[in-house]
């Protein structure tokens, strides 16, 4: 029986460690695909075109939005990001999990697009250690921390809007990595997921 994959939002504060527990997760599993997003922003450096992001003009990502080739986007910080519907729709049709690493805006808008998405919150054990993580970054900018803690406190409003959610303990990333699959895993035997389970187990 050819199954649908499952659509998997990652969101959390700035700080919380995303990129590198879905790093871990890539590294650990076969069965996710990384949705590359499309953004206006510039790369950073060591950032690769269609690997980290596709790096796009503003006029071209307004054009992408018009032709409906976007399955949501935001406004963050001056810029456009957007998830691209062909490094979604195909994937999950060929059985393949599909991992979105996006903010609570665009999560937002994909749970009411697709409601069987699987929406999980990455944080850090506490506000204290997010402050750490973010003090201790290469940024001295007092004025980009203190935006980035309030942004903070903003998504995790968001945080019973998301169905699961996996603290990222320092120097432990692989163990949010795991929790993460393992909640995927779960998922894909749910009873709501497999409604023809039953006729396949009576008839083969
Ligand atoms: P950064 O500039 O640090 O790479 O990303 C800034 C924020 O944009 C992060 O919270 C990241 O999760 C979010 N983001 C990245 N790609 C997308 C996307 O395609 N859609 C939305 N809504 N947010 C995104």
């Amino acid at each position: 029986m050819s199954k649908k994959g499952i659509l998997v939002v990652v969101s959390g504060p700035s700080g919380a460690g995303k990129g590198t527990v879905i790093a871990e997760v890539m590294k650990r599993s076969d069965k996710f695909d990384y949705s590359v997003s499309a953004t206006t922003r510039p790369p950073r450096p060591g950032e690769v075109d269609g690997v980290h992001y596709h790096f796009i003009d503003h006029d071209a990502f307004e054009n992408l939005i018009m032709t409906g080739m976007t399955l949501e986007y935001t406004e963050y910080s001056n810029n456009y990001y957007g998830t691209l519907r062909s490094s979604v729709e195909g994937k999950l049709d060929e059985g393949r999990n599909v991992m979105l690493e996006i903010e609570v805006d665009g999560a937002m808008q994909i749970k009411t697009k697709f409601p069987d998405a699987v929406l999980i919150m990455v944080i850090p054990p506490d506000y204290k250690t997010l402050e750490k993580r973010l003090r201790d970054r290469a940024t001295n900018d007092e004025d980009d921390i203190n935006r980035r803690l309030l942004r903070a406190c903003d998504e995790m409003r968001f945080f019973y809007r998301y169905d699961y959610y996996v603290v990222n303990r320092d120097g432990e990333a692989g163990r949010a990595a795991e929790e993460l699959i393992g909640i995927v895993e779960s998922e894909t035997r749910s009873t709501r997921r497999n409604p023809g389970f039953t006729t396949d187990f009576f008839i083969n």
